[in-house]
């Protein structure tokens, strides 16, 4: 079990800023931006190696639509953010339950390291 699974489940706590039956959006816990939000699916996938194709789209669709609404919510759909989603060891994921970051607040650089 991943520590996003004991988070959907509230067995930890987390700054949670979104939640429905599909998605769970809580703050990252080490930040790299002003904003830095955590998207989850609460369907347990590891990586997008692992979505199905069949019967994830809405998940996966539900979790841009989170996005886009934190965003606004934020006030940093205008001046722009960046969404994120590491796979595997050469992107640098380190929980292998699907997450999509979503960056912003400042100035994001590209290409990314
Ligand atoms: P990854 O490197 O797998 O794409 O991103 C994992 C993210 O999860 C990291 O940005 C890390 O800071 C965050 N994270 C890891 N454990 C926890 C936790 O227990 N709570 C919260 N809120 N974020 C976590």
């Amino acid at each position: 079990m991943t520590i996003f699974k004991k988070i959907i489940d509230k067995e930890i706590s987390a700054d949670i800023v979104f939640e429905n039956e599909h998605v769970l959006a809580f703050k990252d816990l080490n930040p790299i931006a002003p904003h830095h939000i955590l998207i989850i699916p609460k369907k347990e996938i590891a990586t997008v190696n692992d979505i199905d194709e069949e019967n994830d789209k809405v998940l996966i669709g539900e979790m841009f639509i989170a996005a886009k609404n934190i965003a606004r919510k934020l006030e940093i759909n205008e001046k722009g953010y960046r969404l994120v989603l590491n796979c595997n060891e050469d992107a640098g994921q380190t929980v292998f339950h699907i997450h999509m970051h979503l960056l912003g607040g400042r100035k994001l650089s590209w290409p990314p390291g």
